[in-house]
């Protein structure tokens, strides 16, 4: 089953992700736009959020106003480049909550391996935004989000900034439910599991690991 793939073309996006592709772009720099883009990404994902009608009092006088449906949304983090999109997020979504997933890639096999897990309480009546700048071969998001849909949030999107459509297929190939937001599908995936043309390794270029 064929699942959502929104691709975010508006222009500061678009903008921004060319500046992370480029192999000049220097560490801090890419941290400024990966945070930057997840709070643009961030706007876009919660646009169709469910909301109620309380009534408060303005200094003027008392209205319905409009405030978000249950409890608060929970960032779902796949460790370790998915960290780097909290800080934009949260400063749109201040009260999220956060929960971490870790997830390596074996680099013989590309197979994802699951070492940490830590998810609030209460998920049933949560929406989980998942978080990860690539969506490569599809194995970490598809196991992440394996992980989640245990703990039954009351939705699931995936937030990234570059995919590929061997990714999408492998991963909306098991979770076809779950939306995918993106700045980017790119061309293909390369033999090592790299997007091309991407933008490199997202974690060595958030951590200067490399
Ligand atoms: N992970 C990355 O960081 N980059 C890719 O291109 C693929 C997976």
């Amino acid at each position: 089953m064929a699942g959502e793939v929104h691709v975010i073309e508006h222009p500061l996006v678009q903008h921004k992700l060319s500046l992370m592709r480029r192999k000049e772009t220097s560490v801090s720099e890419f941290r400024a736009l990966v945070a930057e883009t997840a709070m643009l990404l961030a706007y876009e994902v919660t646009r169709d959020l469910p909301t109620h009608a309380v009534r408060i009092e303005t200094p003027l006088a008392p209205m319905e106003a409009r405030v978000l449906d249950g409890k608060k949304i929970v960032l779902v983090a796949i460790l370790r480049a998915g960290t780097g999109l909290l800080d934009g997020m949260l400063r749109i979504l201040p009260s999220a909550r956060v929960a971490h997933i870790g997830i390596y890639r074996d680099h013989a096999t590309l197979a994802a391996v699951e070492y940490y897990a830590r998810i609030p309480p209460e998920m049933r009546d949560r929406d989980a935004i998942v978080v990860d700048p690539m969506l490569a071969t599809g194995n970490s998001a598809t196991a992440a989000v394996d992980r989640l849909k245990a703990a039954q949030p009351r939705s699931i999107k995936f937030v990234c900034l570059v995919t590929c459509p061997e990714g999408l297929r492998h991963f909306h190939a098991r979770h076809g439910d779950v939306p995918v937001y993106t700045a980017a599908v790119d061309s293909h995936l390369d033999a090592r599991g790299y997007i091309v043309p991407g933008l490199g390794d997202a974690g060595d270029r958030l951590f200067g690991t490399k």
